[in-house]
């Protein structure tokens, strides 16, 4: 499990944000398999951290895989 900073903006942060898990690929189910054997440790798949300026909008694509939502919160935010 990965420290809690933001997936977008690289903000790291205690209280505020929360995680939240999207459609999972094709890719992360099979990764996903490797979470049942015993002793194995990771970050779970399609499962991400977020601030709390951006978990609301998280929440509203978690119907997307991570790479569609993160390519969507990305491009509104041009820098
Ligand atoms: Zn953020």
């Amino acid at each position: 499990m990965r420290p809690p900073i933001c997936a977008i903006c690289d903000k790291d942060f205690y209280d505020e944000g929360g995680m939240v898990q999207f459609a999972l690929t094709e890719k992360d189910k099979e990764n996903l398999k490797r979470f049942e054997e015993p002793g194995f440790v990771g970050h779970p798949p399609g499962l991400e951290w977020f601030c709390e300026e951006h978990i609301k909008e998280a929440k509203s694509l978690s119907h997307l895989t991570l790479p569609e939502a993160y390519k969507i919160m990305t491009q509104k935010k041009p820098e």
